[in-house]
């Protein structure tokens, strides 16, 4: 896997057929044209491998093609594709919506509403909260991602792009601030901050211009996603569900990408020891296959018939992944998200000792950040690097993303063993070395080199 990759004459001549054809709203980083994947492995056209850390953006908890998943979707495929859950009823559903709702956690049951993406299981927590309390606002958060159509993108607050031109977008909806310590938006320090990023939603947002009596619900994701990949301090989110209880607001976890067993409990919410009236599903929850799940505590999910559908929601096939994929999350996935996360960021803060560029290193089980700076004082984020390694990465063979401007985003399938961590830190080490130090002495053209982007101000 010793590559030097841009792209090969196969992947070239797919990537030409695709910009004459496919939406130019897509945000490819590199020119991966994947054909084939295994457990962390995946080829692209042109036969070179790669690993994958990016998990098809933290979608195959599994693994690409785990043999016990394409069984049952092989299996569930031979018997019954379709028949929409909407009007007939069918056993895989329904033997899913019984494995969610005893996990979901908390003291009352979940009932479950399906659809096929994050955006659609979030749009159907909106619409339940506005049904069962009648009022019509909703509290997000600052570089929130809860997806792209009208009423999610109305709670997203992640970049400009995403918003410009599509509005007017729902009115009455407010952001307060995320806890995001290592850019503190109040300008404080964890702990003796007191999580004054909470306080102020009571303080600021529903003293000035918001009517707390008003709010539906409070959506957040426990750890941010697109944001940043960023953690926020134990006790905010107590403090976020107090508030919520206060009001008489509905608390909608989006799980979207934190849920899953991705941070080491099968839902993010759980180390926090918060539990959400809703929780959002969608991603890992069926290693691939289209499903999007909304679970809201039984006594919610009382709306009338004809309320709110779905026609291809929690199809059979995807439904038999998802019971699969649970199983396994559950039996081992789960705990090795846990242990391999916490080697993985002992190492990364090990390079961010190298590297002065990292900034940060922050995250839990296999949904792990790494937050690039141009400097370490003024933490001014460093886009341009972000890229470039991530590009670097690629050509090594390892397969990454970012998120929010300046953070690498590393989310491999949480069947990564140790040796796969250790391949994936070895390249992301080169690829550091290769962007920030400039070989010292005078090089081979007489020219004094440029300085190490390690100390330089800018990028
Ligand atoms: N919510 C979160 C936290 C997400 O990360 C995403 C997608 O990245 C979504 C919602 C939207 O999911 P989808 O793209 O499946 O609509």
């Amino acid at each position: 896997m010793n590559q030097k990759n841009t792209a090969g004459p196969k992947a070239k001549a797919w990537v030409a057929r695709d910009e004459r054809v496919i939406s130019s709203s897509y945000t490819r980083s590199y020119p991966a044209v994947i054909v084939r994947g295994r457990g962390l492995k995946t080829w692209d056209a042109d036969g070179r491998e790669y690993l994958d850390f990016s998990a098809g953006i933290a979608v195959v908890a599994t693994g690409h093609c785990h043999p016990r998943v394409v069984r049952a979707i092989q299996k569930q495929a031979a018997e019954l594709i379709h028949m929409s859950g909407t009007d007939f009823y069918y056993p895989s559903q329904i033997r899913l919506a019984e494995k969610l709702s005893e996990i979901f956690p908390g003291k009352e049951k979940a009932k479950i509403f399906y659809g096929n993406s994050g955006t659609e299981a979030i749009e159907a927590g909106m619409k339940l909260a506005r049904w069962k309390t009648r009022r019509p606002r909703y509290l997000a958060f600052t570089s929130a991602f809860h997806g792209r159509t009208f009423g999610s993108l109305s709670l997203t607050n992640s970049k400009a792009v995403q918003r410009e031109g599509f509005g007017p977008l729902l009115p009455q909806v407010d952001h307060a601030p995320f806890a995001y310590c290592y850019r503190c938006p109040l300008n404080l320090k964890y702990p003796s901050c007191k999580i004054a990023c909470a306080d102020y939603i009571e303080d600021e947002i529903f003293r000035t211009r918001v009517p707390a009596e008003e709010v539906a619900a409070i959506v957040v994701e426990p750890i941010q996603g697109e944001g940043g990949y960023v953690v926020p301090p134990p006790e905010w989110l107590v403090k976020i569900k107090k508030i919520a209880e206060k009001h008489g607001m509905l608390l909608i976890a989006d799980e979207v990408q934190s849920g899953m067993g991705r941070t080491g409990k099968m839902f993010a919410v759980e180390h926090f020891k918060v539990n959400p009236d809703m929780i959002a599903l969608a991603k890992g929850i069926a290693s691939g296959m289209p499903l999007g799940v909304l679970l809201a505590r039984a006594s919610l999910m009382t709306w009338p018939p004809g309320a709110h559908a779905s026609t291809f929601g929690g199809n059979p096939v995807s439904s038999e992944a998802a019971l699969v994929t649970i199983e396994l999350i559950e039996k081992q996935l789960m705990q090795n998200a846990r242990e391999q996360g916490k080697y993985f960021i002992r190492e990364l803060k090990k390079l961010q000792k190298e590297f002065e560029v990292i900034g940060d290193v922050r995250g839990l089980g296999l949904m792990i950040g790494v937050e690039l700076v141009k400097d370490r004082e003024t933490k001014e984020r460093a886009p341009e690097l972000r890229s470039a390694i991530v590009e670097a990465c690629f050509e090594k063979g390892l397969l990454i993303l970012g998120c929010g401007p300046n953070t690498l985003r590393l989310c491999p399938p949480l069947t990564a063993a140790r040796k796969d961590i250790d391949r994936a830190l070895g390249i992301l080490r080169a690829a550091f070395k290769q962007k920030t130090e400039q070989p010292k002495g005078p090089t081979a053209n007489g020219k004094t080199p440029r300085r190490s982007v390690r100390h330089q101000k800018t990028v």
